[in-house]
């Protein structure tokens, strides 16, 4: 059976300052690589955004969206899905967000500076899926939130294998879902990736949630 392959952890230029390609490029690749689609994941006005901290809320915002307003009209060109995600970040502790609308992030400013197990509390009870992003990844130190994510991305194609391993074991001793992505910053120049697949096309973020917690989508791995 086909399967439709869909990016789950992408990032752009300009809006991730530690991006190296921008959207028409990454957007260019996945296509000519056979994806059905992709999930915008920019840092969040928390992680390495590329705009002043002291600007407005509604500024950073409205900057961080650009990138993939300019993605989903890229995307109708070329005929390949444009989702939105996010990754949120605490000191080295990330979170990749899915399922929530643009707007609701400008209903709600007050999840700047809010405590982080309150802010994810809110965002699951708004409905988001919650995928702690390469947990082992080796900083200073990491912290885990077991009882607050739906998934840990236990395939992060940018990480190693001994951190990917902690990650697969963390999920399963957890009893979490597996999750994939690649954490792509250069389009094609990455030469490993992950990802979550499924068997008809995506329709929406909704879509790609409700699938995910009823275990319909599998993980994949390439190498081009
Ligand atoms: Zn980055
Ligand atoms: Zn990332």
């Amino acid at each position: 059976m086909k399967k439709y392959l869909y990016e789950t952890h992408l990032h752009t230029y300009p809006v991730s300052r530690c991006a190296r390609a921008g959207v028409r490029e990454s957007l260019e690749f996945y296509k000519s690589a056979g994806y059905a689609g992709v999930f915008l994941t920019n840092h969040f006005l928390d992680g390495n955004i590329n705009i002043e901290r002291n600007l407005p809320y509604e500024e950073r915002l409205r900057f961080y969206f650009s990138d993939y307003l300019e993605a989903v009209k890229i995307g109708e060109e070329l005929g390949i899905s444009v989702f939105l995600g996010v990754e949120m970040s605490d000191w080295g502790t990330d979170f990749l967000i899915y399922g929530l609308p643009m707007e609701w992030f400008f209903d709600h400013p007050e999840i700047e500076g809010m405590d982080r197990v309150e802010q994810l509390k809110l965002l699951a009870a708004e409905g988001a899926l919650i995928i702690h992003a390469h947990p082992f990844r080796s900083y200073d130190c990491m912290k885990l939130f077991p009882r607050f994510v739906h998934g840990v991305e236990t395939y992060n194609a940018g990480r190693n294998d001994f951190e990917n391993a902690m990650a697969e074991q963390y999920a399963e001793n957890y009893n979490l879902p597996k999750f994939a992505g690649t954490d792509n910053h250069r389009a094609g120049v990455q030469t490993l990736f992950g990802g979550m697949s499924a068997e008809s096309p995506v329709e929406n973020e909704q879509d790609f949630v409700t699938r995910f917690k009823k275990s319909e989508l599998e993980i994949f791995k390439l190498k081009f």
